[in-house]
């Protein structure tokens, strides 16, 4: 391929001129040598799917990418049997309808990528459908979650839940579900899950007492707001007095679950449970333990949930939340706004009569002139 604008050109002079047959093996080598390097060491970005994209491997790829920028139709077997009008090139990478084609070199990368916080199968491919391709992604992706040890190591049988039905919550926050999990590596962690949106919150404690559990829970309402209603299971630190009139106060209803029933709270339950894996998963250490939980989150409330259809951030944010995956898809260039930052408000001539505000004197404006 020819390599494209002066600008660009420049941007990208150590790595795109791989293409180009004219250059020595040396230096092919040396420039892919530095795309990996740099890969390993930072993120995934868009100009080293760009260079990994163009690679002078003979790939189908290569061929798609030319037939795409002259408009030609390309064999079936040079578009991976696709229709070849759901390919486009935006911003030199190769995409697929919104989701970016992966390179063979970068696949491993990204597939760890999608596989943060250790979730399924399906969670992953959702997340995959809004990101990127390749023609085995779903094989891949059952692949890793299949050999993963960290999630074999910790996967159960599906337990049966009786199940509960709460009436249906109609926004975000109205409902919450609270519990505990641990200890680990001793600590304990106070989970609660929006019910709507199942926004999971996660706050390390150090113990399970009523003062805690109200402290994190004013913490939570200062940021989502109050909730109306709060269901727990009947633990010491929701029955207690001090409890009961912190609810009262706020004018939360508070339900518990049955006795000796906790799948009651299911929303809760299901969510501690995931959360519980997740951190037998991690085998991390006790200093770690905070970094992993906000990545579970993270991933947790971008990740389409099966029952809403809807990613928790989807449903309270309206928009999803953005993370390393967002680098991989090509974005507009940024416009700076005909007016520039540099331009003052407004322009004065010298010896322009003007009336400057005086907040100190007696009268509110001073009259001069500009020199
Ligand atoms: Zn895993």
């Amino acid at each position: 391929m020819r390599c494209g604008s002066g600008h660009r050109r420049r941007m990208q002079m150590r790595t795109e001129c791989l293409d180009c047959p004219s250059k020595t093996p040396a230096t092919n080598t040396e420039s892919r040598r530095w795309i990996l390097l740099r890969l390993i060491k930072s993120r995934l970005c868009l100009s080293q799917l760009k260079n990994l994209q163009n690679a002078p491997k003979k790939t189908n790829v290569k061929t798609l990418l030319e037939g795409l920028k002259v408009g030609r139709v390309v064999e079936g077997c040079d578009r991976f049997g696709v229709n070849q009008s759901e390919f486009s090139i935006q911003q030199g990478c190769l995409m697929r309808g919104i989701r970016v084609y992966i390179p063979p070199k970068l696949r491993q990368r990204v597939l760890e990528e999608l596989h943060t916080g250790h979730f399924g199968v399906s969670r992953m491919k959702s997340l995959a459908r809004s990101y990127c391709w390749w023609e085995t992604v779903d094989r891949d992706i059952e692949d890793l979650s299949r050999d993963c040890c960290e999630c074999a190591s910790v996967k159960k049988n599906p337990v049966s839940v009786a199940p509960h039905c709460w009436e249906q919550a109609t926004e975000p926050f109205q409902r919450i579900h609270v519990d505990f999990a641990g200890p680990f590596l001793g600590m304990y962690f106070f989970v609660i899950v929006d019910a709507f949106s199942k926004w999971p919150e996660v706050k390390i404690i150090r113990d399970m007492t009523t003062d805690t559990t109200i402290d994190r829970l004013r913490e939570y309402f200062v940021t989502y707001g109050v909730p109306s209603v709060i269901v727990s299971d009947r633990g010491v630190q929701f029955t207690s007095d001090q409890f009961r009139e912190f609810v009262r106060r706020n004018n939360i209803m508070h339900k518990m679950g049955a006795p000796y029933h906790p799948a009651t709270n299911g929303q809760a339950e299901r969510f501690v449970q995931t959360f519980k894996e997740k951190l037998k998963a991690l085998k991390c250490e006790r200093k770690d333990v905070q970094f992993e939980l906000y990545k579970i989150l993270m991933a947790y409330r971008r990740t389409v949930h099966p029952v809403t259809g809807k990613s928790p951030s989807m449903l309270v944010y309206g928009r999803q939340m953005k993370s390393r995956l967002d680098l991989l898809v090509p974005v507009a260039d940024l416009k700076v706004s005909s007016r520039g930052e540099e331009e003052p408000v407004r322009c004065f001539t010298v010896n322009e009569r003007v009336a400057a505000r005086d907040f100190l004197g007696a009268s509110k404006w001073q009259f001069g002139t500009t020199g």
